[in-house]
């Protein structure tokens, strides 16, 4: 084990496309220029959207552009009573209450919301019902969602990409009105237990970065470091997806005759890692990771444009 210890931790509601491809890349070279372990968690927690067949397909793709990674891959489904265990904790220091509000109900609530939380934040409607009030939803039938009294804090922290950022925390939730874990909990009591060191992930999740850094302080597990990478976008500037054409390696061999190592080739010249007239197949992993800092890393994203 090693303070950079990283991981690799995708939903299995689909194929990887290439800038899910180019994330796990990344986070792998972080951890492997650590000479630290890499590990894969297959986040399947939404019973609707999980596939045991999307996850099989995602670990063939990462070994397929070069990829391997330390030890049994983690399946968060098979940690639930690790993530009761966390909930129960938080819940003896009286941090955790029921909430009946339906998206819209929170909508609407935010939008009228004023004070130190940020835009759409929940507001904290149930955190203040009245026992009369709290009676009557309880009474309705329908499962609360269970969330955190997060105290309205401001949390800080230092990105290896995006310098400081902070946040003040909103009362996320924590156990899904489904009876699911939450994704902010889950994350946390599993990057706790897998003993990781520095979180590698798309930018897109830099805002939960202050809850579950809080999180981990009320839990009692260490912090790791952070760093969030840009994304790859599609043509039309937005995240790129499956409406974007061909995108995953499946696709990519099928329509364009690409090989991984070209996939792998593509992520590698995007990152500033690889010039064009480098023929893929000698664009290995081990090369790459020889060429690989996280000052020469691009702080914008990548357009595909197919
Ligand atoms: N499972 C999350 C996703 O696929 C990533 C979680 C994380 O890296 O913290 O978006």
């Amino acid at each position: 084990m090693s303070g950079r210890d990283g991981r690799f931790a995708p939903s299995p509601s689909g194929p990887l496309h290439l800038g899910n491809l180019r994330t796990a890349l990344l986070a792998w070279l972080f951890a492997r220029k650590a000479e630290a372990r890499f590990l894969l968690r297959v986040e399947d927690l939404d019973p609707g959207r999980s596939r045991r067949e999307h996850e099989e397909r995602q670990l063939h793709d990462l070994a397929a552009i070069g990829l391997d990674w330390d030890g049994p891959v983690e399946r968060q489904s098979e940690r639930r009573d690790r993530h009761r265990e966390a909930l129960a904790q938080l819940e003896a220091e009286g941090r955790v209450y029921p909430c009946w509000c339906t998206r819209a109900e929170i909508r609407e609530a935010a939008s009228a919301a004023h004070g130190p939380l940020p835009e759409g934040a929940y507001p904290g409607t149930c955190r203040r019902l009245t026992a009369a009030q709290r009676a009557e939803r309880e009474a309705s039938g329908r499962p609360p969602a269970l969330r955190l009294d997060a105290g309205a804090e401001r949390i800080a922290f230092e990105d290896r990409l995006h310098g400081q950022v902070e946040a003040v925390v909103d009362d996320l939730v924590l156990w899904r009105n489904d009876g699911t874990p939450a994704y902010n909990l889950a994350v946390v009591v599993d990057d706790g237990d897998q003993g990781i060191g520095e979180v590698v992930r798309g930018d897109d999740l830099l805002d939960t970065t202050p809850r579950q850094l809080l999180l981990q302080r009320l839990l009692g597990l260490p912090h790791p470091s952070y760093a969030h990478v840009p994304l790859v976008l599609g043509p039309d500037g937005r995240r790129l997806a499956k409406r974007h054409g061909a995108v995953t390696l499946a696709d990519l061999q099928e329509q364009r005759g690409w090989e991984p190592a070209d996939a792998r080739a593509w992520i590698a010249r995007s990152l500033g890692l690889a010039r064009d007239d480098e023929p893929a197949e000698a664009l290995t992993p081990a090369l790459l990771e020889a060429r690989f800092s996280v000052r020469g890393l691009p702080r914008e994203p990548t357009v595909f444009s197919g």
